[in-house]
Order: C-alpha cells, then structure tokens, then sequence
C-alpha cells in the first residue's frame, strides 16, 4: 500500500511507503497522507474476526495498510498495545445503553480518553518506520496539548526506543487533574513543561520550533529530529479504524445486529480524527448507514454539514467537553479529497488559510450529506442528557459522551442502530459530571471524584485513583519564548 498526499504533490507515481508516512507525518506540499486506495473487507471477513481477541482483529487491519511493517513486528505491537494490562476490561467494548442505543467505551486505557487507542501503537509504528527506513537518528516528540493529548502521548512513548517526548502545557489551560496526570508521568525519555500563556501560545510556540530551520540543525547536532504525535498523521488515524469494525463484531455475536444489517455511529468530533476513521471503515465495506458528527457549542461542523461553509471565523466557547473545543478541524481536509479532487481540496485549504472560511461545490455537498449527518448539543443540553441517561437508564457517561447521546437523539435515525462512540471517562470529568447530576459543595476535583463513586456506585478508574499518591516530577513553567532553549538543553 502506497500514500499520496490530499493536495496533489504527492500522486502515484512519487508515493510514499507507510513507514515514511508516519514517520514524516505531514506531506512536504502541506497536505496530509492517505493511502491510495482502501483494501476490502467482506462479511465473510467480518465474521471471521469474531473469534479474534482485539490485538488479532488490529492486526487484521493494520496489516492491510501497513504492508511495509514485517509481520512479526506489527504482531508485537498490537499484542503488547492492546494487552488486558493497558486496556483493562478491554480495548474497546460495546455497552447497550436502551434499545436500539449502544456505547462503545474507548477510555479503557491509560489516560481515560480515546486518544489511547491512537497513542498506545502509534509510538510502536514510529519506531518500527524508523528501523524499516535505516534512520539513525533519535525522533523527538513534541506536543502543545490542552489537556488529553499530551497525557496519552507521554504513556505511549515513555520509554520507546529512539524516540524522546517533550510535552508543552499551558499553565493556565488545562485541569488540575489533567495537569497532575502529566506532571507525575514516570518514563525515562519524557519531559514536561508549563508555558505560561493559553493554548494558542504553547501551540504557536511549538508551531514556531517545527517550521525553524535553525532549531532542526541545532537538534540535528544532538542526533535528533522532530516529530510529531497530531492527529494528522496516518498513524494516528489508522488505529482508529480497528474499533468500528471490532464494535460490529461484537454486536454480531451477541446477536444484536443481522448480518450485514447496517448501523449507524454517532462520534463527538472535534478534530474529524474520530469520525473519519469511521467512514474509512464503512469505505471498507463495513456496513454503516449514516455518520452523525455531534458537536457541542463550538458547531462550526454542524454548520458545516448543513450548509456546504466552514466558518471558523466565530466566538470560541470553552466547553465543559473541552477536547470538542476546536475551531479547525484538520482532518476534514481528508474527507474532502476523499470526495473531490486534489485541486478543490488545496483551494479550500487555501480559502480557510487566507479568508478563514470556504464554500463546498453543491456536489460535494450532496455526497457529504449522503452519509453524514450535524447535530449538537449546548452545555446545557450536554448536562440534561448526562442526568436523563443515568436516572433514566443507569447509565453514566462524560460530557463529550453526552453530547454523542444528544445528538443521536436529535436525529433521525430510522430504526437503525445506534453506537455512540463513548470518548472519556465520566471520572476524567468528575466535576461537571456529579454537578451535572444535582451535586454540589464540590471542593475539589478528587473530591468530586469521590462523591460521583459514592453517588453511582461505580468505581474509580485504577489510573485517576492512584493519581494523588504519585509524585509530582516536573514543575517547571517558562516563558512561551524559551520553548525551544528549553528543549534543547532538556537533550544534554
Ligand atoms: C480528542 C477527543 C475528542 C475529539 O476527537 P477528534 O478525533 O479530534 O474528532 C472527543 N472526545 C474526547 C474525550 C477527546 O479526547
């Protein structure tokens, strides 16, 4: 399998390998790396993976893309990626919510959000690009996060080999449990930094090291390149395709759904990372009816999805869903290649870079609508279906989860089958989640945790519960200038 680019510089003739996918991340002409074509899946396929346990059923589909990895390599990253050890109770299991309205759970893992899904193999995939394609030098991460990305991202690369992570959060950005998450990580080869400022300053920071010449050379010298772990690469996306076709493998079985009966899923989508991997899925043959994006009160996709224009020219709102607060979505350029050409593609990125909007052909926004779907909910929609789905109907989900559940109710989803994909913890979210529930007198976010358990009568998850125990390694807090002094003398 062979990668070109969304914006037409990199086409058949000059394509790519996977692992340098990966490895590069971003495309040299801006866009982003897609494989060529998408390989099948038959129901026979589908049915044949029933039996499989989650590592064989990932196998079964990396393998697929990433036909430049040898087996045995690919094996033992999924084996060791999705072990019970990372993902107790499993990667990814499907939770019957009422008729017709299933969740499927992808906060198992380390860090409680679904970025582990991506961020627990995507490490094993760049260090396995860096051996398949002789690199001698070390990869350095570095990551701007408002919150789950960088936790997910420094427990998938702590401590891979030839590979070195520096993760820059703002100090006044992120929760206190999402800081402390980051601030206690063990790993021999991370780092971990405040920047003072807001997200946008962090991210800029990081935006200014990776497009300076001066620091590539200067890292250069160290043995070092940099890279990056956004959702933009392939090999964050890749992973994710895994869970929808699992999902339905396991609806199957349980006799939930007919062969080839088509489903419908609802993804709460911020960056279209999510989303698209399930429309990869269905590209596959995979038999899904209707893509519902949900979003919460920042709905350019909504907008979008309705009426053919992105605007990202509009209030930013933080959310209680804050990994939703997002105003470009990046991987939306891929769904529009998908279904235009190269050259609409680069036009519309280059209206959104210069206007900070663009107008979809009404062709193309027929073919989006032929399979997605726009809702949202507000905050205080977000917190009503927090409160209905538990007293309701036992069950307890996080606000980005909520907002998934709204938007599925909203729409008209003609008996089909609905799975929400379910993208934290409620206990990653304690505060919002037990205020959502009628509590109050919340003195703190381990005390909200504690009265959400007490309330419910669910458990903790093992990695929120050990959290006030660890001990706190970095707490260093720079000026957004002396990110990349820092870096480098972080390499010494
Ligand atoms: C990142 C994230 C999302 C959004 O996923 P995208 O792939 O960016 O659309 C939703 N919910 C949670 C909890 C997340 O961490």
């Amino acid at each position: 399998m062979k990668y070109v680019s969304t914006r037409g510089k990199i086409t058949k003739d000059n394509a790519f390998s996977s692992a340098e996918a990966i490895k590069l991340g971003l495309a040299a002409d801006g866009g982003l790396f897609m494989p060529e074509q998408f390989p099948a899946i038959t129901m026979a396929d589908i049915k044949s993976m029933i039996p499989m346990s989650y590592a064989e059923r990932a196998y079964f589909i990396l393998s697929k893309y990433l036909t430049d990895y040898p087996e045995d390599m690919l094996k033992k990253a999924c084996r060791e990626a999705y072990s019970e050890d990372r993902f107790p109770g499993g990667p990814a299991p499907v939770v019957k919510v009422k008729e017709d309205l299933y969740s499927l759970e992808l906060w198992h893992g380390p860090t409680c959000a679904f970025k582990d899904e991506a961020l627990q193999i995507m490490p094993k995939l760049l260090s396995g690009a860096l051996k398949i394609t002789n690199e001698d030098k070390e990869a350095l991460i570095l990551v701007a996060t408002s919150g789950d990305t960088g936790k997910a991202a420094l427990e998938g690369y702590m401590d891979v080999d030839q590979v070195k992570i520096m993760v820059f959060y703002p100090s006044d950005g992120v929760s206190a449990i999402q800081k402390l998450q980051m601030a206690t990580q063990s790993g021999k080869n991370v780092g971990v930094c405040a920047v003072k400022g807001n997200f946008d300053d962090a991210q800029s920071g990081v935006k200014k090291i990776f497009s300076d010449p001066d620091a590539a050379a200067a890292l250069s010298k160290k043995g070092c390149f940099f890279s990056s772990a956004n959702s933009i690469n392939w090999g964050r996306l890749v992973p994710q395709i895994v869970y929808y076709v699992s999902a339905y493998c396991d609806l199957l079985q349980k006799g939930d759904v007919r062969e080839g009966e088509q489903i419908v899923f609802c993804v709460p989508t911020g960056n279209f990372g999510n989303i698209l991997a399930a429309y990869i899925a269905k590209q596959m043959g995979l038999p899904i009816k209707k893509l519902i994006c949900a979003s919460n009160r920042n709905n350019v996709l909504t907008d979008f999805i309705k009426t053919g224009t992105y605007d990202r020219m509009r209030t930013f709102y933080p959310t209680m869903s804050p990994s939703m607060d997002i105003l470009i979505s990046s991987n939306l350029e891929r769904l529009l290649y998908l279904l235009s050409d190269t050259t609409a593609c680069a036009r519309y990125m280059k209206d959104l870079a210069e206007k900070g909007s663009y107008t979809v052909s009404d062709e193309l926004l027929l073919k989006i609508k032929d399979v997605f779907a726009g809702e949202f909910a507000d905050e205080a929609e977000c917190a009503k279906t927090i409160a209905d789905t538990y007293n309701k109907y036992g069950y307890l989900c996080d606000p980005h989860t909520a907002v998934g559940i709204a938007a599925a109710n909203k729409s008209e989803t003609d008996g089909y089958k609905v799975v929400v994909a379910s993208t934290a913890s409620p206990y990653k979210f304690a505060r919002d989640v037990y205020a959502s529930l009628g509590g109050n007198e919340i003195d703190s976010d381990f005390d909200a945790i504690e009265k959400l358990s007490r309330l419910t009568g669910t458990s903790i998850p093992a990695p929120i519960a050990l959290l006030k125990a660890k001990e706190v390694r970095f707490s260093d807090v720079i000026d957004p200038s002396d990110m990349l002094k820092y870096t480098l003398s972080k390499l010494d």
